[in-house]
């Protein structure tokens, strides 16, 4: 054995001098990468990030500022910052870490997903522009680009998801990018990232998708040719429900010009949410293991139920997207949405009676939490426009946790017995 060791341990040294290899960095499992990935050293020799609470850094003389001041402007890589707005350590080991796990040059850490979503637009685009994105976004990105964008002269078309034709027509000579969203909220609409980024390459355009449903372990959107992708970081990267942040991950090329605005607009993130979200992702790996599971054994479970009438989730053949799941995604997360057989009331009454998950909005956490999306995040539109958009009173949304399956089974099926 020792001899098969050392012989083993030759050639693997042999190899990195004669042959040029994939760092082994990108050749490690997605676990391993989020409990090393993207870690560097830090003065204090600290196992843990250094939580850096500061709102500016000091220097030792006028030559120092020089120095560092020249370095910036030819875009030298820096070792230090000036000014909390411009950057701080803890907040830059996030970055180094979500970035690995994405597989991207760099990423840009936000106060939440929605100041990483909108600030990106708001960087990219200007009056004149034309973006187009998939119907199913979540419904604040969809309103900012809608309503809020159209205040600075941004106009933008909305298309079904998958929908090639659609796409095709709804390009302009003046669109600058694509957006979407996978998978999206409440339905697991699945996005076919090949055609997506067939179209987009064929029109010179950018892509971004916002990938929060499935993070980095179900879905690499860069790695299917995606330029941008973003993330609500308070749902499964940071995964405890204890924080709000979000991400924006891709070439340092395309993120330059965002790093500057966000200086200019102050979309910050701050040192203490910075390493709470580190302390999250360690557990990622374990943690979207169990949800993908749970998830997907709840899912079967209610698919069989004869209280329920329509499940959404991927794994099953009744999904609209099971074949793009089964081609492109390696799991569909912890969200499972269904109906019940009966209105509005009795979708309450299962709600109501179900004693482990928690009424709460949000997802991706350790605690499993559920939601009836007519009275909350759509509670003000009429009834009408809530089924255009495919929010029937009836639908429940399951934020699957990572307790036991077998105790939210029961736990379903004791409610679902009630209507
Ligand atoms: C929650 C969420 C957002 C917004 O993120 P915040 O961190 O709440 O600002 C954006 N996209 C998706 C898919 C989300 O689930």
């Amino acid at each position: 054995m020792a001899n098969n060791h050392s012989i083993s341990g030759f050639l693997t040294l042999a190899e990195e001098i004669l042959i040029p290899v994939v760092p082994d960095s990108l050749k490690r499992g997605e676990s391993t990468q989020a409990v090393h990935g993207g870690r560097s050293e830090n003065p204090y020799h600290s196992i843990t990030e250094p939580l850096v609470s500061t709102a500016t850094f000091t220097f030792e003389n006028t030559q120092a500022v020089k120095t560092y001041m020249q370095n910036k402007l030819w875009g030298e890589p820096l070792d230090r910052s000036e000014y909390g707005r411009y950057g701080n350590p803890t907040i830059t080991a996030a970055e180094s870490r979500l970035a690995a796990l994405e597989g991207a040059e760099e990423a840009v850490l936000f106060a939440s997903g929605m100041q990483a979503i909108s600030t990106l637009l708001l960087s990219l685009l200007a009056a004149g522009d034309h973006l187009v994105i998939t119907e199913n976004l979540y419904r604040k990105t969809r309103q900012f680009c809608t309503a809020t964008l159209q205040r600075y002269g941004i106009e933008c078309s909305v298309v079904p998801m998958n929908d090639e034709q659609a796409l095709r027509q709804a390009i302009r000579p003046n669109t600058r990018l694509l957006f979407s969203e996978s998978p999206t909220n409440p339905h697991n609409r699945l996005l076919d990232i090949e055609q997506f980024i067939t179209i987009a390459k064929q029109h010179h355009l950018l892509t971004v998708v916002d990938s929060t449903f499935a993070t980095p372990f179900n879905l690499r959107p860069l790695e299917w040719g995606v330029d941008l992708v973003v993330h609500s970081a308070t749902k499964y990267l940071a995964g405890h429900n204890d924080l709000l942040a979000g991400v924006v991950a891709g070439r340092h090329e395309l993120l330059a010009g965002l790093r500057e605005f966000q200086g200019i607009v102050g979309a910050i993130s701050d040192a203490y949410v910075a390493s709470l979200l580190i302390r999250g992702l360690k557990t990622l790996g374990l943690r979207v293991q169990r949800h993908n599971e749970n998830a997907r054994r709840i899912a079967e479970f209610l698919a069989a139920h004869p209280a329920v009438e329509r499940v959404w989730y991927p794994s099953l053949p009744s999904h609209p997207d099971y074949a793009i799941g089964l081609r492109q995604y390696k799991g569909f997360g912890g969200v499972v949405s269904f109906t019940v057989k009966g209105d509005g009331n009795s979708a309450a009454q299962v709600l109501d009676a179900l004693q482990i998950p928690l009424l709460a909005v949000s997802l991706g956490g350790t605690e499993s939490l559920v939601s009836q999306p007519a009275v909350i995040s759509y509670y003000e539109l009429s009834r009408q426009e809530r089924r255009a958009l495919g929010i029937e009173d009836n639908l429940i949304r399951y934020s699957v946790g990572i307790e036991d399956a077998d105790d939210l089974i029961a736990d379903l099926d004791q409610a679902l017995r009630k209507v």
